[in-house]
């Protein structure tokens, strides 16, 4: 539940045309079944070895087992197209349509779920990718390409037959294409992954909402350096006491709302409606 406080800081955002941001990470797909990465269902396992998704999701592990690393993403993807959106997602999606260029969402997550909730790319930013689409592998275009219609469905561990493999290749220069993902071995960049985009929108927020995130990447991290130190609101949503709890509570005026996204973004957005009313 939303304390008196939240709910009246969110009425006077609402009604002051105040710049709203909301930055998602694994946890609000959690309740739609997309595991998070702390969880086992991350495993990978490769001849009689799990693999940690920060050693399948890397440059490095594709140079040495590029069919390995596209099968756990196949894998991957099988999973968030099985999902649905939920409340939060839903929550998220009637927020823009209730601001408008008053909202952005930046989002670390790759399943679709924001776009398939109703966020529009106008308003959004994936700031690690999207798992429907891919792009050459040695750079050969600037184009991001659909994931390819005949892709079978993956469980754990399947292998893609010669046919399918052939599907990953590069439409342009017949190479082979990668995951459009950001790796745990590259940086952030503003032409893939929207990097001096969401700078600039966290200069321009009045209050962030960071939601679902365990804070483990870094631009996040600047993200919300960049609206504390402009004096903005920023109000963490999770289900445990994270990094941002603390960084929320000493700024003064922030707030940690413990709970699931699926029940307190809906809260949220009630309030913002009540504040535009
Ligand atoms: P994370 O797995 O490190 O942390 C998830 C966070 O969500 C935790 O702090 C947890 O307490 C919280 N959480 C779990 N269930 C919740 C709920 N119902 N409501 C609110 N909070 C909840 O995830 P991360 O910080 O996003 O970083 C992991 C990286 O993994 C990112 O790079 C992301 O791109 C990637 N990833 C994406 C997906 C996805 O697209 N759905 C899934 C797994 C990992």
């Amino acid at each position: 539940m939303l304390n008196e406080n939240v709910k009246s800081m969110l009425r006077a955002a609402a009604s002051s045309k105040a710049a709203i941001t909301v930055l998602t990470g694994a946890g609000i797909s959690a309740e739609s079944g997309i595991p998070t990465f702390r969880g086992p269902e991350g495993y990978w396992t490769v001849g009689s070895r799990n693999y940690q998704p920060e050693e399948m999701g890397t440059v490095a592990m594709f140079r040495k087992a590029a069919r390995e690393v596209w099968k756990w993403y196949i894998y991957r993807r099988s999973v968030c197209r099985r999902a649905d959106p939920n409340q939060g997602h839903h929550a998220l999606a009637a927020m823009e349509q209730l601001l408008g260029d008053r909202f952005m969402l930046i989002s670390q997550n790759v399943d679709g779920l924001h776009s398939r909730a109703g966020n529009t790319s106008r308003h959004s930013f994936l700031i690690h990718g999207n798992l429907d689409l891919m792009r050459c592998a040695a750079g050969c275009c600037d184009e991001l390409f659909p994931m390819p219609e005949g892709l079978p469905a993956l469980e754990r561990n399947d292998d893609l037959n010669r046919d399918q493999w052939e599907l990953l290749q590069c439409p342009r220069c017949f190479g082979l294409t990668r995951p459009h993902v950001l790796w745990f071995d590259e940086y952030y960049d503003e032409r893939w992954y929207r990097y001096d985009s969401s700078l600039v929108v966290a200069r321009k927020t009045d209050v962030l909402i960071v939601v679902g995130t365990s804070g483990a990447t870094s631009l996040p991290h600047q993200i919300v350096m960049t609206v504390l130190d402009r004096g903005a609101v920023l109000v963490d949503v999770n289900i445990e006491r994270d990094i941002f709890a603390a960084m929320a509570e000493e700024s003064g005026k922030g707030f940690f709302i413990r709970g699931s996204s699926s029940e307190i973004l809906p809260q949220i957005l009630a309030e913002l409606e009540r504040g535009i009313e």
